[in-house]
């Protein structure tokens, strides 16, 4: 892939302005005085210029993303569809003009709380993250209000590493659980920890190495008998829809990943939504506004404590709801099997060659770890290899209790052809591993760039010509 400035020759020439009338039309702020010779190059190069640049990146149109925890998936492009013909309101429009956008709102509201069993949901967080800070703080909200001092938050050791941070940010402590043998909450050492000091417990079901949490509801009564409360990162919802109501879990509060479970694709920082469902003693207790019905007219109601401006990421939102309506019960229902049945198709395939972390039944993913190929290659090594097959490689070395741990979420979406592929893939690294370490070593091959600096990236990215130049002189 070669820069723009390496096409150009002296005299080429696309769109035609003279420079006085192109100081007229372009504006000021987008003009660049840095670069001192702009490149000279005709429309039909620019044009393939960018298109090609636009296809160098993964995408989950483009090919298998089994990327764990992180549900990325295909979307029904019907869903954007739908989504356009939302674009048009203003947020500060007053309430009767726009009905049917808070009809969406209150409908989507009412979906989820038929999914998860809760009483109510607030719509405004942005993100999964956002929605645990929304919900963590909905619990310190309600404590507070009642005078009760609790200082813990209790985090299982599998957990993402926006729990803890959430806990610490809404001003508790972060007390961690280990897992147990079976890759489950130690129920003892949850007991041990367990004190009327402790706010709520923070919990990821199915966890994320892809196991159910057996003793759920037994940990939901022992966390209720101190005055506790359960949360739920509901980031793997993809595994229980149309399956089981959390609320029936003794589940207190929870945050969906819109866009994991609900037809938005995510990753590159596009807009999420992480609505949080409640139990009704919490409810009082959320952030508002909150949407109301009066004499048939929907309308907001402030509440303190607004978490977002606005009301959240509407389209994500009128997304999820053209998903849930498509697909209806039985459909959601079918979602979450057919994301079981897929990954445990490809859990039983890679098991031939690979080591799964934990010998439990898994659900929608699965974590490999890295013993049967350490002593050759490395995780990472396997990662950018199965770039060169055209995979995107699955999630590494998370969740941390798993050494050199392959994260893998083949999600409903995919055949069963993708996953044999995708699994053929795995068994040839093993095998190169053997014969040929060098090219797995040094993968990937066929990507426009190589290994990378990635620590250097994060660090001291260049992002700007004058820092590309800086490099180069
Ligand atoms: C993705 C994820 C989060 C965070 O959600 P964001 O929408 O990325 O902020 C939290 N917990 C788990 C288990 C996740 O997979």
């Amino acid at each position: 892939m070669r820069l723009i400035f390496e096409y150009s020759k002296a005299g080429k020439e696309g769109f035609f302005v003279e420079e006085e009338e192109g100081k007229e039309i372009i504006p000021e702020n987008l003009l660049r005085p840095e670069i001192e010779v702009l490149p000279e190059v005709s429309e039909r190069e620019v044009v393939s210029h960018y298109l090609r640049l636009s296809a160098l990146n993964y995408s989950v149109d483009w090919g298998f993303y089994p990327l764990g925890s992180c549900t990325m998936k295909y979307n029904p492009k019907i869903n954007e569809e739908v989504a356009s013909f939302f674009t048009e309101a203003h947020p500060l429009l007053p309430e009767e003009l726009v009905q049917g956008y808070l009809r969406v709102f209150k409908e989507l509201e009412e979906a989820l709380k038929e999914i998860t069993g809760l009483d109510a949901f607030t719509l405004a967080p942005a993100a999964g993250a956002h929605g645990e800070f929304t919900g963590i703080i909905t619990v310190r909200n309600y404590l507070e209000a009642r005078g009760e001092r609790r200082e813990v938050v209790l985090i299982p050791d599998s957990a993402h590493g926006t729990n803890p941070a959430t806990a610490a940010l809404s001003g508790f402590r972060a007390v961690e659980i280990p897992s147990d043998e079976k890759g489950m909450i130690d129920l003892e050492k949850f007991k041990a920890a367990l004190n009327e000091k402790v706010a709520a417990l923070m919990i990821t079901n199915p966890n994320t190495l892809g196991i159910f949490e057996e003793n759920i509801k037994e940990i939901s009564r022992l966390l209720h008998e101190v005055g506790a409360f359960l949360y739920m990162d509901g980031a793997n919802m993809n595994a229980l829809l149309g399956q089981v109501k959390v609320a029936d879990l003794g589940v207190d509060v929870i945050h969906l990943n819109l866009h994991k479970t609900f037809s938005t694709p995510h990753g590159g920082g596009g807009p999420g939504s992480g609505p949080v469902g409640v139990v009704e003693k919490l409810a009082p207790y959320l952030p508002g506004p909150r949407l109301v019905e009066s004499n048939g007219l929907l309308l907001w109601e402030e509440a303190e404590g607004r978490i977002r401006s606005f009301y959240g990421n509407f389209l994500v939102m009128v997304k999820a709801l053209a998903y849930i309506k498509e697909l209806g019960g039985e459909g959601l229902k079918e979602v979450s099997e057919i994301a079981v049945l897929n990954s445990r198709y490809l859990r039983k395939r890679l098991e031939k060659k690979f080591k799964v972390a934990y010998p439990t039944e898994t659900l929608h993913e699965f974590v490999l770890s890295d013993e049967t190929f350490r002593d050759k290659i490395s995780t990472l090594d396997l990662a950018k290899r199965l770039l060169d097959y055209g995979f995107h490689p699955p999630t590494v070395y998370f969740p941390l209790i798993v050494h050199g741990a392959l994260m893998i979420e083949p999600t409903e979406t995919e055949s069963r052809e993708t996953l044999d592929r995708f699994a053929e893939a795995m068994e040839k690294i093993l095998d190169e591993a053997e014969k040929d370490p060098e090219v797995v070593k040094t993968a990937p091959h066929s990507t426009p760039v190589g290994r990378l600096d990635e620590v250097g990236a994060a660090r001291k990215p260049i992002l700007t010509w004058t820092q590309y130049k800086e490099k180069q002189d």
